[in-house]
């Protein structure tokens, strides 16, 4: 017998399958999906190889063949359908074999971990007076309560309690170490979440999604339609029959509302996945499904790869989310890998939006998505007033501020009532647009129909699409008004006005800056939940999902930063931001309000999304999708070079350029841009160049692009790193 082996390496160059002989005392131990040990290479030296393939013969000399030396795991990593979607996702996604098969596997059976760890007890030992105070009093408590069954990492972790308070109290005999095989895994008890009877519309739903023949349906309900009910109820028929679920999340929000609701409505038997999990709760949450000993999961996108054995339901929340996409390494799109993994398991894929991906209406308009729709708020409350204010009219009667008046006198009112307030400010990367204050023109490029972006130090404007430069104008060509300025502004500025307009009100910031920390976008949370703030101030990570029934008034500072972004996606990004944030305001019994601020009040992302519009807004979307021929229309190919040495960089992508333009000159319906510098030209010493390809492109030329890449970078792989993806989510 003979095995296909993918070194586990990461070089580029042994991206391919090896075969090795199967000695006889390993016959019974190996089979696919094992991960082996095999010499490799002259030196035969040990490389850790995964068995993809397995043969009775070879048409090479059997005896140049070496033997695979060892078989390291008990049980097969990966079942022969993870296996198919290696290598569809090798081809699709242009990576290596490992790329694939690494994200099958939590990062823990790498570093040998094992299920035994070291877990505090209890020991009965009394608290004495030298340790009855904080914080010994709560380490005591909890681990009394919780005898057993954490490590004190874990325990110091989710806890917030010191590790050198918890090692003190070893020391002096009130806790104990033992050994035992133990979940690191969150096992906390969660408050009961009933069950719902379902409104018409949500049962609508259910009965069509069992009884259907389709395989993908899009739930497309207002924000609080009650979709995540319709979710919860279709994991519990699942499990009825023994059938398993993945919901997908965004990452955002993971924690802590969606967990609650589904720990609290199916237990402890629930597998939480987010990017904040040591290697350890992976491990066991990995192993919990392995073992078939959990029905369903939640995680964030690479929760698409848990190893269940028979899926019922792949869920995907918010199925815009361009996080679902992954910007490393494969660079795969779980909404794609979803629909591999239900043509594998015969199961259904359930994408839910208040503002579906243009992408995904477009294929419910050509039948292959299954629409179902819900109308009203679940709750019973009414959708919130959206007010759209023209900035044009503030700048007109002398206001300069950030806050325009009807803005200001809402916030005014509402700490006068003691109901909550929402700030909201988008901002996304770097981009600063310019723009005239008078009449909202915004300067753009007519090849590719893109904000133009201001480069400080150039004090120039350039397309990020295809790379073409202007000087900055000085008056405005459509009202030749000279109040041309860019636009730029901060959630911490926000907060300073606030603080000296407002000095009575109590503010709270949530951003990228605030929530490095594990568990601080928790405690931010439950502050504003429990009313010790007046006024949430946030970036994106705000829109999504938080369910606040005490806010009454939404604001997003400047529409504007999302319409302008330089992105073919900017308006459909604007329509869903105002809906998202529309959508936490008002939760409760009190109507809500939303004030819109704008330079550009005629924009139809902006008076649809007021409308609460969706059939309009994607109508206009689609046209110009169409005529400019983004997606879904065509597909973008984007490569990206950098390195730390300009010259041969920028000497590497042209050549790459003509190779590329060579023969991509016979297709009219492929174009090419650049090469030309990034929108972000250098981060952290390296320059940064790029190609961007638009058209049909179909996974032979593609896969052709990426071989004709990396031959011609061979000899410069030191000097040069480069990233090739399909319809990235930025091209910054
Ligand atoms: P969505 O996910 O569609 O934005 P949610 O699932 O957050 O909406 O639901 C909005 C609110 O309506 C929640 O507070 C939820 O508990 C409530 N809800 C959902 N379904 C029902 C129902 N059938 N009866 C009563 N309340 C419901
Ligand atoms: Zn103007
Ligand atoms: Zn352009």
């Amino acid at each position: 017998m003979y095995a296909g082996i993918i070194i586990n390496s990461n070089s580029v160059k042994l991206d391919k399958i090896f075969t090795y002989k199967i000695p006889e005392k390993l016959k019974d131990k190996i089979a696919l999906g094992f991960r082996v040990k095999v010499p490799f290479g002259m030196g035969n030296r040990k490389l850790d190889g995964f068995v993809v393939g397995l043969y009775e013969n070879v048409s090479v000399d059997d005896t140049r063949i070496k033997e695979i030396s060892d078989c390291c795991d008990e049980f097969a990593l990966l079942t022969s359908k993870d296996l198919e979607l290696v290598e569809e996702m090798r081809r699709r996604y242009l990576c290596t074999y490992l790329d694939c098969i690494k994200v099958f596997i939590p990062r823990g059976i790498f570093k040998g971990m094992k299920d035994k760890k070291k877990i505090l007890v209890y020991t009965g030992r009394k608290l004495d007076e030298n340790f009855n105070r904080e914080p010994y009093k709560s380490i005591y408590e909890v681990v009394k309560n919780e005898n057993g069954r954490y490590t004190k990492n874990f325990i110091s972790k989710n806890y917030n309690l010191s590790l050198s308070s918890i090692n003190t109290m070893i020391k002096h005999g009130f806790l104990s170490v033992g050994k035992r095989t133990v979940a690191r895994y969150d096992n906390r008890k969660y408050v009961d979440y009933s069950k719902k009877i379902l409104n018409r519309e949500q049962q609508f739903a259910v009965d069509k999604i069992m009884n259907s023949y389709k395989k993908v349906f899009l739930i497309h309900g207002v924000t609080g339609s009650g979709k995540t009910e319709i979710y919860m109820q279709l994991v519990e028929k699942a499990i009825e029959s023994g059938k398993e679920s993945i919901v997908l999340v965004p990452e955002i929000a993971l924690t802590p509302q969606m967990v609650e609701r589904f720990k609290g409505r199916f237990g402890r038997d629930v597998s939480v996945f987010h990017s904040k999990l040591s290697d350890g709760e992976r491990y066991d949450e990995w192993m919990r499904i392995k073992r078939g000993q959990v029905k369903l999961a939640i995680g964030a996108r690479s929760a698409i790869f848990l190893p269940f054995s028979n899926l019922g339901f792949i869920i995907m929340d918010e199925e815009q989310e361009l996080s679902y996409k992954s910007d490393s390494n494969p660079k795969y799109n779980a909404r794609e890998i979803g629909e591999m993994r239900c043509d594998q398991y015969g199961c259904k894929m359930i994408l839910g939006s208040a503002t579906p991906s243009v992408e995904t209406y477009y294929r419910c308009k050509k039948g292959e998505i299954e629409l179902i729709v819900l109308k009203n708020r679940a709750d019973g409350a009414v959708m919130p007033e959206i007010k759209v204010v023209d900035m044009r009219e503030e700048l007109l009667h002398d206001n300069k501020s950030m806050f325009s008046r009807v803005l200001y006198e809402a916030i005014g009112d509402r700490l006068k009532k003691k109901e909550q307030t929402i700030l909201f400010l988008n901002r996304r990367g770097y981009s600063t647009f310019v723009s005239c204050r008078r009449c909202g023109y915004v300067f753009k490029c007519s090849n590719c129909d893109i904000s133009y972006t201001y480069h400080h130090n150039m004090g120039k404007l350039i397309c990020h699409y295809c790379g073409s430069k202007i000087d900055i104008p000085k008056v405005c060509p459509k009202c030749g008004s000279r109040y041309v300025k860019y636009f730029g502004v901060g959630t911490e500025k926000i907060e300073q006005l606030i603080k000296s307009e407002f000095p009575q009100a109590k503010t709270i910031r949530m951003d990228f800056d605030t929530t490095r920390k594990k568990n601080s976008y928790e405690n931010i949370y439950n502050t504003f939940k429990e009313g010790r703030a007046d006024i949430l101030i946030g970036t994106q990570m705000i829109a999504k999902g938080l369910d606040f029934k005490n806010v009454t008034l939404v604001g997003v500072i400047a529409a504007d930063l999302s319409i302008n972004l330089p992105d073919f996606r900017s308006a459909e990004k604007t329509y869903e931001l105002i809906t998202q944030v529309s959508g936490r305001a008002g939760r409760g019994e009190k109507r809500g309000e939303v004030i819109v601020q704008t330079y550009n009040p005629e924009n139809y992302s902006i008076r649809c999304a007021a409308k609460n519009d969706y059939e309009n807004f994607f109508n206009e979307e689609i046209d110009i999708r169409r005529r400019m021929e983004y997606p879904p229309f065509s597909d973008i190919l984007f490569i990206n070079m950098n390195s730390k040495n300009e010259n041969i960089l920028i000497k590497n992508i042209q050549n790459v350029g003509i190779f590329l333009k060579n023969i991509l000159e016979k297709d009219d319906k492929i174009e090419m841009l650049g090469p030309c510098p990034c929108e972000i030209s250098k981060i952290k010493e390296l320059y940064r160049w790029k190609i961007m390809i638009k058209g049909k492109i179909d996974l032979n030329l593609a896969w052709n692009i990426r071989k004709i890449v990396y031959d011609l970078l061979k000899d410069v792989y030191n000097d040069i790193k480069v990233s090739i993806d399909i319809n990235p989510n930025s091209m910054l």
